[in-house]
């Protein structure tokens, strides 16, 4: 190897959404990748010597980092499914079943898509005994399922964002643990890395009390690629790692488990995609029918957002139905933002509700769309 990747030298970039409307380059050096590596091939895991593990997330997720770092590390198998096949139902459940599956990483999300199948369980998937998930809540609903089909199975509930590599705390979620808790933990940090609960002013809480998750350790990123601005809001020193505020909101429990809370700002995961509201906002704004807009999360009982809605004030126009406006903004969208970004709903008002520093009010709407 004449031109090996170490120490600090950027490993990868992978862009993730912003408020500006421009995405943000997140660096992960070799150190970074290192931690993370260590710790998913470790015993935590408890993986079989040689994985078979489902490639799905697409590599611009750093989800995607988990099934291949691992595997690959570990001289196991990747089984890699495109995103055309994962969006075609039919032949996604004719395929599954063959690949020999011993190790399954994805979002919630995407095995709440494989749970539609009633053949996706244990009997078709003998080997299937690990489950990895990240990236977005998983729920006690999904947790529930996938226990009854794969009873053998062991599930992991792991969380982190892209800024700290993949995924930084970890759990087992057993009969047990899903009894006990309302909404499942997301773990205990890995041995490397220690996570705070931050109030505003970025003063530590007492124990137990709800706050900012705060992450601290080797994977931690030196920041957004040309971005020093952005990176100075959400990247701090410590004296040996960076420290990054992730804008979740969580707390630890007296047994030591951490628990997710939400979000701090308007930052949303949608089938697994981390979306800033800002950035769709700004998308929708730039459209020609548009004299004002804002995407607004319509969320389930499960804290999960279901569906992005828009909610417009048109420009006057000749469409003579609302759903020929929605067609033609929604063409100008394709054009200049990701397909996941796009609102799928439309709803048109005369006026939106304004707050007391004059801006639309995000945050009325999201109630009236949740109806709390
Ligand atoms: P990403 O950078 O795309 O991996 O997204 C990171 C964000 O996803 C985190 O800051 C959380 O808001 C959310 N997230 C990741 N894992 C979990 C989890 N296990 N439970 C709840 N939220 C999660």
């Amino acid at each position: 190897m004449t031109h090996p990747v170490k120490g600090d030298d950027i490993f990868y970039i992978i862009f993730t959404s912003g408020t500006t409307g421009s995405p943000k380059g997140v660096q992960i050096s070799h150190n970074n990748l290192l931690s993370f590596a260590d710790w998913v091939t470790g015993p935590f895991f408890d993986l079989p010597k040689r994985p078979v593990t489902l490639a799905q997330p697409p590599f611009s997720f750093d989800l995607s980092v988990m099934d291949w770092v691992m595997t690959l590390l570990m001289g196991g198998t990747l089984k890699a499914v495109s995103k055309e096949l994962s969006e075609n139902f039919k032949a996604l459940f004719e395929l599954l079943p063959k690949l020999s599956l011993q190790v399954f990483v994805s979002t919630p999300s995407f095995a709440d898509l494989c749970l539609v199948d009633p053949e996706f369980k244990a009997d078709n998937f003998p080997e299937l005994k690990r489950f990895l998930f990240c990236g977005e809540e998983l729920t006690k609903k999904t947790y529930q399922k996938l226990q009854a089909r794969f009873p053998e199975a062991k599930i992991f509930n792991t969380y982190g964002p892209t800024e700290a590599t993949v995924a930084v705390t970890g759990v087992q979620i057993t009969p047990a643990i899903e009894k006990e808790y309302s909404r499942l933990p997301i773990g205990r940090a890995k041995n490397d890395t220690k996570i705070f609960i931050v109030d505003e002013n970025g003063d530590q809480v007492d124990k137990g009390k709800s706050g900012e998750i705060v992450i601290s350790g080797p994977s931690v990123s030196k920041g957004y690629l040309n971005n020093p601005g952005k990176t100075k809001q959400a990247f701090f020193d410590d004296q040996i790692y960076k420290v990054y505020h992730t804008g979740d909101l969580g707390r630890f429990d007296d047994k030591g488990q951490l628990l997710y809370e939400g979000r701090k700002d308007f930052q949303i995961k949608l089938h697994g995609y981390r979306i800033e509201l800002e950035e769709v906002n700004q998308g929708l704004n730039q459209s020609h029918y548009v004299k004002q807009a804002i995407a607004v999360p319509r969320y389930d009982a499960d804290h999960k957002v279901t569906q992005l809605q828009a909610w417009v004030v048109a420009k006057e126009n000749d469409f003579s139905k609302p759903i020929e406006l929605t067609k033609a903004i929604k063409k100008e969208l394709t054009e200049y933002m990701m397909p996941y970004m796009i609102p799928t709903r439309f709803i048109y008002k005369d006026k939106l509700p304004i707050s007391l520093n004059g801006k639309v009010d995000i945050k009325a709407v999201i109630k009236e769309v949740n109806n709390v």
